[in-house]
C-alpha cells in the first residue's frame, strides 16, 4: 500500500482548480467523477489531482481508483529518490530514472535538486499552459519540473529578498544549456504582466542565439556543444521585473580555432558566416563561401542540409544583434574579425634559402588579413616570421623556422578570437546592463559550465574543467549542508552532522599556495632554462607522491590495473580518477604570444581588435599571468558570488551517447549518477529529515485519521498535527516539530501514515 504515497501525496493542497470544478459532488456522481479520474490519472502529468478527487471522493469507495493509482506509480516511478525505500542502492536509483524516463518523464528530485534526463526529442512540456501550472506553486505542488526550480528562484528573491544561483551541471550533451534556456524563457514569461520590460527581456533572450554562434561547436557529444562557462546575472528592480543582465564567461577552447578532431566542427559562426552572408558581405570580407577553402574550417563535414541551416542561423545571428543594439559598423568589425580568422589559417610560409619561414609580399591571405584588420601588411609578415627578444639592452631580431612561425600564426589566430569573444561578452553587458544606473537591483545568477570531463586521453583543458567540478563541488557540500543546516535552525530543530566525503583536499592539492599542482606548474613556466613538461611531471611527482589523491606512473595501480605511461600523472577526483598526459601543458599555461604580435595589433584601424591588445602592458617587465592562474583566480571570484546566493541545483544527465531519443544506457548512466555524487546526496539527504511539510499541508491530508482532527480541527495546525502524531503513534526519534513544518525522518514513517489513510 505505501507505493500509492507517491501519486497521492507528494502533490500539496494547491491544485485547487480541480476541486472548483467539480464543487461537492453528490454521492451518486461518484460514478462519473470516477471516470473522470481515471481518465486523469492516466495521464500522469494529472496525478497530482488525484489527491483532491480522492479528497471529494470520499463519500463513495476509492479503492478501484487506488489501485489504479497504483499501477500508475509502479510504471513512473516516484518523484523523489527520497521515496525510494532501498535509497542506498544504485541499482534502485537507475531502475526509478528509467522507469520515468520511458514514460517520457524526464524530471525527477532529491529533495531541492532537480535531476533532469535529456530526452534527446521535444516533448510538450514547456507550453504555456505547463508554464502556468507552476506559477506560485510550491516546489512539491506540481511534478518535478525545470520551470519549479526557476519559480522557486523567482519567489524567494521577490518575496524574500534572498538572492539566487541556479546551478547547472552535467556532462557535455546532457541538457545543461537547454535547461539554461528554459529558466530564462520561463522568467520571462512569469513577468508578462509587469510593465515595461520587453525590450530587456528580449536582449536577455537573444544572447543566447548571439553567444552559442561564437562559442558552442559541433562535437562528437554534442551538436551545439559549448565551448566556455558562462554564468549570468539576472537583474530584477523592486517590482520583480528583469531589468538588465551581466555575464561572465570562462575559459573558451580557443585551441578549436586552428584545430578540430575530425568530425567535429570549428565554432558555429564560420560556418554560418560562410553560408548565410550575402555576396556584397562575400566580396567585403574577401570570403569565398566554402568552408572546405580554409584550413581552419576544411573539416567542415557539411552533411545533408546542414549548410542551410547555417544560412538560417546567420539570419537568427544578424536579428540577434539588431535586438541587442550592435550597430552596423560593429556588425561590420566582428565579421571582419571572423574573415581575417579564416584568412590567418591560410597563410603561406615558404622556407627560404636559410631554413628559415617567410611569407611572399604576393601571398593573398596574409594581405587580406592585414587589409581587414588595417595593420600594415610588411609588418605582419615579419611579425609573423620572426621575433625580436631583448636580452641585457640588446634588441636581437631571431628568425622564426617554419614551425614555430606556424605556431605564431595560430597562436595569433587563437588570440584574436579568444579575445574578441569576451569582448563580445563585455558588449552585450554594455547593452544588458539597467538603463537606471542608481536602482538596486537584485539578482538570479545561472551557472552554465562544463562538467567533469574524462576522456581516453586527458589535457590541460581537462584539468582546468574538473578543477572547477572539484571546487563547484566544494560549494555544493559547502552550500547545500548550510541550506539544511538553516532551515534547522530556522525551525528550530537540532542539527546534527552527517558523514560525507568532503573534497576540500583534492582542492588543496590543486590549488594550495606554493605546494599545489597550480602552483608547481606555474613555477616551471616561469624558470628559465630548459624546463618541459617532463620535468614538470618529475616535480610534481616529486612534491605529491605521497598525496592520497595523487597517482605517479612509478606507483600505478595494480588493482584497478591502471597502466599509465611515463608522461602521465593521475588525479583521484571526487568523480573519480582521471590519467592526465602533461605533454603541452607548459606550453598551453604559458599560452605565448609574441610581443611584437601583440604591438602590431594594438595598432589595428578595428577598434574591437584595438581594444582588445592596448589594454596588455606591453612595458611591463612582469610576465603576465598564467592561463591556470587566471582561470583560477576567476574561478574564485565566481564561487564567492555564488557562495553569497541561495543555490537550486539541476543535475543533468545524458541517456545514450549517441543523440538518440528513448534510449537508456544503464551503464553510461550509472556513471554520471557516479560522479554528479547524486547517491551520496540522497544518502545526505536521507541522513536527516528526509520529509518535510508544513503543519497546514499535513494536517489538511490526514486529519481524517483522528477523530479529534476530522472533519476540521479548531485550533493552530501545529496542534492538531501534534494530535495526530499523538494517535498514529509515531516513535519519538522519528520525528521533529519545527516551528512551521513537521520533519519525518524515514519515508518509511510517512508510508505506514499513508497506508493509515488509505485504510480508513
Ligand atoms: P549541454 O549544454 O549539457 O552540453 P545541451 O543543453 O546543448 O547540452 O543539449 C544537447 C542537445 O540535447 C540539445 O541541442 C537538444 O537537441 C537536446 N536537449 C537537451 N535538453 C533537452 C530537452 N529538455 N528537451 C529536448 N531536447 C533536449
Ligand atoms: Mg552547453
Amino acid at each position: 500500500m505505501s507505493e500509492s504515497v507517491n501519486v497521492v501525496d507528494q502533490v500539496a493542497a494547491d491544485t485547487q482548480v480541480s476541486v472548483h470544478a467539480v464543487q461537492e459532488p453528490e454521492p451518486n456522481s461518484g460514478v462519473e467523477l470516477k471516470r473522470d479520474l481515471l481518465q486523469v490519472v492516466a495521464d500522469h502529468e494529472q496525478a497530482a489531482m488525484l489527491k483532491n478527487m480522492n479528497e471529494l471522493l470520499r463519500p463513495v469507495s476509492v479503492s478501484g481508483m487506488m489501485e489504479h493509482a497504483l499501477v500508475h506509480r509502479e510504471r513512473v516511478g516516484v518523484q523523489d529518490f527520497v521515496l525510494l525505500e532501498d535509497f542506498r542502492s544504485e541499482a534502485a536509483f537507475i531502475d526509478n530514472l528509467r522507469k520515468r524516463f520511458n514514460e517520457n518523464i524526464i524530471y525527477t528530485y532529491i529533495g531541492n535538486v532537480l535531476i533532469s534526463v535529456n530526452p534527446y526529442k521535444n516533448l510538450p512540456i514547456y507550453t504555456e499552459e505547463k508554464t502556468k501550472l507552476y506559477y506560485k506553486k510550491a516546489f512539491f505542488e506540481a511534478p518535478p519540473h525545470v520551470f519549479a526550480i526557476a519559480d522557486n528562484a523567482y519567489r524567494s528573491l521577490v518575496y524574500e529578498h534572498r538572492e539566487q544561483c541556479i546551478l547547472i551541471s552535467g556532462e557535455s550533451g546532457s541538457g545543461k544549456t537547454e535547461a539554461s534556456k528554459k529558466v530564462l524563457e520561463y522568467i520571462a514569461a512569469r513577468t508578462n504582466h509587469l510593465r515595461n520590460v520587453e525590450t530587456v527581456k528580449d536582449k536577455l533572450l537573444q544572447t543566447n542565439p548571439l553567444l552559442e554562434a561564437f562559442g558552442n561547436a559541433k562535437t562528437h557529444r554534442n551538436d551545439n556543444s559549448s565551448r566556455f562557462g558562462k554564468y549570468m546575472d539576472v537583474q530584477f528592480n523592486y517590482e520583480g521585473a528583469p531589468e538588465g543582465g551581466h555575464i561572465l564567461n570562462y575559459l573558451l577552447e580557443k585551441s578549436r580555432v586552428v584545430s578540430q578532431m575530425s568530425g567535429e566542427r570549428n565554432f558555429h559562426i564560420f560556418y554560418q558566416l560562410l553560408a548565410g552572408a550575402d555576396q556584397d558581405l562575400l566580396r567585403q570580407l574577401k570570403l569565398q563561401g566554402r568552408p572546405e577553402a580554409y584550413k581552419y574550417t576544411t573539416d567542415a563535414g557539411a552533411q545533408g542540409n546542414q549548410r542551410n541551416q547555417d544560412a538560417e542561423q546567420f539570419r537568427t545571428v544578424q536579428a540577434a544583434m539588431k535586438v541587442i543594439e550592435i550597430n552596423q559598423a560593429e556588425q561590420n568589425e566582428i565579421f571582419e574579425i571572423v574573415a581575417s580568422v579564416l584568412h590567418l589559417g591560410n597563410a603561406k610560409f615558404v622556407q627560404n634559402d636559410k631554413g628559415y619561414a617567410e611569407i611572399l609580399s604576393h601571398d593573398a591571405n596574409s594581405n587580406n588579413v592585414a587589409e581587414l584588420l588595417k595593420v600594415d601588411s610588411t609588418r605582419l609578415r615579419e611579425v609573423l616570421t620572426s621575433r625580436t627578444i631583448s636580452a641585457r639592452g640588446d634588441v636581437v631580431c631571431t628568425p622564426l623556422d617554419l614551425e614555430q612561425a606556424q605556431y605564431a600564426r595560430d597562436a595569433l589566430a587563437k588570440a584574436i578570437y579568444d579575445k574578441h569573444f569576451s569582448w563580445l561578452v563585455s558588449r552585450l553587458n554594455a547593452s544588458l546592463a539597467p538603463k537606471d544606473k542608481d536602482s538596486q537591483s537584485s539578482v538570479i545568477g545561472i551557472l552554465d559550465i562544463y562538467g567533469f570531463e574524462i576522456f581516453p586521453k586527458n589535457s590541460f583543458e581537462q584539468f582546468c574543467i574538473n578543477f572547477c567540478n572539484e571546487k563547484l563541488q566544494q560549494l555544493f557540500i559547502q552550500l547545500t549542508l548550510k541550506q539544511e543546516q538553516e532551515e534547522y535552525l530556522r525551525e528550530g530543530i537540532e542539527w546534527e552532522p552527517v558523514e560525507y566525503f568532503n573534497n576540500i583536499v583534492i582542492c588543496d592539492l590543486i590549488e594550495a599556495r606554493h605546494t599545489g599542482i597550480i602552483a608547481i606548474l606555474d613555477d616551471e613556466c616561469l624558470r628559465p632554462g630548459d624546463a618541459t613538461d617532463l620535468s614538470l611531471l618529475e616535480k610534481l611527482t616529486q612534491h605529491l607522491e605521497p598525496h592520497p589523491h595523487y597517482k605517479s606512473h612509478r606507483r600505478s595501480d595494480i588493482k584497478t590495473q591502471k597502466i599509465m605511461g611515463r608522461d602521465e600523472f593521475c588525479l583521484v577526483h571526487y568523480a573519480g580518477e582521471v590519467t592526465y598526459n602533461v605533454s603541452t601543458f607548459l606550453e598551453k599555461n604559458n599560452d605565448l604570444l609574441f610581443r611584437d604580435i601583440q604591438s602590431l595589433m594594438a595598432t589595428s584601424g578595428n577598434t574591437i581588435v584595438a581594444s582588445c591588445f592596448k589594454d596588455i602592458n606591453l612595458a611591463s617587465k612582469k610576465r603576465p599571468e598564467t592561463a591556470i592562474t587566471q582561470f583560477k583566480n576567476s574561478l574564485n571570484e565566481l564561487i564567492k558570488i555564488l557562495s553569497s546566493k541561495e543555490p537550486s541545483y539541476i543535475r543533468c544527465i545524458k541517456p545514450n551517447d549517441f543523440k538518440a531519443p528513448m534510449q537508456f544506457d544503464d551503464k553510461l548512466v550509472s556513471h554520471q549518477v557516479k560522479y554528479l555524487g547524486l547517491m551520496e546526496n540522497l544518502r545526505v539527504r536521507r541522513a536527516g529529515f528526509a520529509y518535510r511539510r508544513t503543519y497546514e499541508a499535513f494536517l489538511e491530508r490526514y486529519k481524517c485519521l483522528s477523530r479529534d482532527t476530522w472533519p476540521n480541527f479548531r485550533g493552530a495546525p501545529r496542534d492538531g498535527v501534534q494530535k495526530l502524531v499523538e494517535v498514529l503513534n509515531f516513535e519519538k526519534e522519528d520525528y521533529r516539530m519545527g516551528n512551521t513544518k513537521i520533519f519525518i525522518r524515514f519515508p518509511k514513517t510517512l508510508f505506514e501514515t499513508e497506508d493509515a489513510y488509505q485504510i480508513k
